[in-house]
């Protein structure tokens, strides 16, 4: 099947940019301050366009989770699980990422970010238990 990698755009080539330098930024409004994510032009807030990267700990918690079927990354085999996590500097927010572990996951339990080099010059940021060590392999 053929995949489907991220394709970033104007907005969200710089945090694609950040992710391959293992770090994890949201936008913080020049203004009224309002941490956002996804990345986008303006502040949903009080409609600023100004805004700066600003870097904050991948932690968080998950919300949610699925068992996906689509080959959306190069060279990751299906089925494979996403979670939806809630991290701890932009609760407001929610982030998707493939899941790091040989258990599926619990809502609520804590996470953390694990970037991982797929190939073709993409990396992404999976996450992990908080409490377990080293990741293992996935559990699809
Ligand atoms: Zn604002």
């Amino acid at each position: 099947m053929t995949a489907y990698p991220p394709q970033p755009d104007r907005d969200s080539a710089p945090w694609w940019e950040r992710v391959a330098r293992r770090e994890f930024a949201v936008q913080e409004c020049d203004a009224c301050g309002t941490l956002r994510f996804p990345a986008r032009a303006f502040c949903a807030a009080c409609r600023t366009e100004g805004w700066h990267w600003r870097e904050v700990e991948p932690v968080g918690t998950v919300e949610s989770w699925i068992v996906s079927r689509q080959p959306f990354v190069p060279g990751r085999r299906e089925p494979y699980l996403v979670v939806m996590v809630r991290p701890v500097a932009v609760p407001g927010c929610l982030v998707y990422g493939n899941w790091r572990a040989a258990r599926h996951p619990v809502g609520g339990e804590r996470v953390v970010g694990v970037f991982t080099e797929v190939g073709e010059g993409l990396t992404l940021l999976d996450w992990a238990p908080a409490d377990a060590g080293t990741p293992r392999s996935a559990p699809y």
